[in-house]
């Protein structure tokens, strides 16, 4: 089978490897596509350090192509999302449901082969089947919302509230409709204007650029969507430290007595003046990727209840795999994937 095998530093080759097998419990899945993310584009230039050499990937879905002994919750032909996180199962984090926390997680495409191969071999838990029917395009946006529906969740949204969303990327798109499913009217905040158009599509309220010509105010935006000091609610999307400054800075997005989910993950320090949290009473929650949502996120792509089409903005062959990765970076795209089944993207 063919895989995109990274050997160091910006160093994929393509390359056959034999196929791999099922043992007890595992399933083999043929990969129909797999999405990238920023994770895949750091672990691609060595700022996130991984073990040589690794196929990477792990936003992925496929078709179960065999089944070792014992697996009982998928069966040969399922058409399965893959849930590429999972904890040690024996920890106090583990047993207490947060195995998103778990210190020994496993993570497929980081701490195991994943998802840029035509095949990979996960245990049957993180495979979810979906139902027949729902187009490949929308199932591949399962994880990244997985990942939205735990955050929106630990913000407790109401109907009537007002809501900020930092980061108009595919987690932060996602997360605007969560939002508006639960009744809040919503600011989408983005860099640049270019994704802003779709996120009033979306159905965004309010979208303010914060860099460019035409760049707004966000708190301005923000107490006028709120018609109070700041929105009762900010899901933080973006994972840059200016976006966490924006979310938490003295003169904020969210209101006194507010919530602030932070979900992105910024890989720098952040300046936080602590004096206005606590002067606020800011409620500031992370949200590390999921615990319960798998099943929630398969269900919501197959009712149609989000809209991921125009999210899917670049497809590759396995073969070109630099070059998705390359356009990840690209400013025009928002979700880039790979397909490496026969029939190509
Ligand atoms: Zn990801
Ligand atoms: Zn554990």
């Amino acid at each position: 089978m063919k895989a995109a095998v990274l050997h160091g530093p910006r160093a994929f080759r393509v390359e056959q490897r034999s196929v791999p097998e099922a043992g007890p419990g595992e399933v083999l899945v043929r990969v129909r596509a797999a999405g990238i993310c920023g994770t895949d584009y750091r672990i691609w230039t060595g700022d996130r350090p991984v073990q040589y050499p690794l196929v990477p990937g792990h936003e992925f879905i496929g078709d179960v192509a065999a089944v070792g002994r014992g697996v009982t919750r998928v069966a040969v032909g399922d058409r399965v999302a893959v849930e590429p996180n999972w904890g040690c199962g024996r920890c106090d984090l583990c047993r207490a449901g947060s195995g998103n926390l778990c210190l020994a997680r496993t993570a497929v495409g980081i701490d195991r082969a994943g998802g840029f191969a035509e095949l990979a071999v996960l245990p049957e838990q993180a495979c979810w089947s979906a139902p027949a029917g729902v187009p490949d395009e929308r199932l591949l946006f399962t994880e990244p919302l997985a990942v939205v529906l735990r955050a929106v969740g630990r913000a407790a949204p109401q109907a009537g509230e007002s809501a900020a969303v930092l980061g108009a990327g595919t987690l932060g798109l996602l997360a605007l409709q969560l939002l508006r499913r639960a009744g809040c009217r919503v600011l989408v905040i983005g860099r640049t204007a270019r994704r802003l158009e779709l996120a009033r599509a979306l159905g965004a309220d309010v979208v303010v650029a914060t860099e460019g010509a035409a760049g707004a105010d966000p708190v301005a935006a923000a107490r006028g969507l709120s018609g109070r000091d700041g929105v009762d609610l900010v899901i933080e999307a973006a994972g840059t430290a200016a976006a966490v400054e924006l979310a938490l800075g003295r003169v904020g997005l969210v209101r006194p007595g507010g919530r602030v989910v932070l979900t992105g993950l910024p890989h720098t320090p952040v300046s936080v003046e602590f004096f206005w949290l606590v002067r606020r009473e800011i409620d500031v929650r992370g949200s590390m990727i999921y615990q319960q949502e798998f099943g929630e996120a398969v269900e919501l792509l197959a009712q149609g209840a989000v809209e991921v089409g125009p999210l899917l903005t670049h497809r590759f062959t396995l073969d070109a795999i630099e070059a998705a990765l390359q356009a990840h970076q690209d400013p025009a795209s928002i979700k880039v994937a790979v397909f490496p089944g026969p029939a190509g993207p």
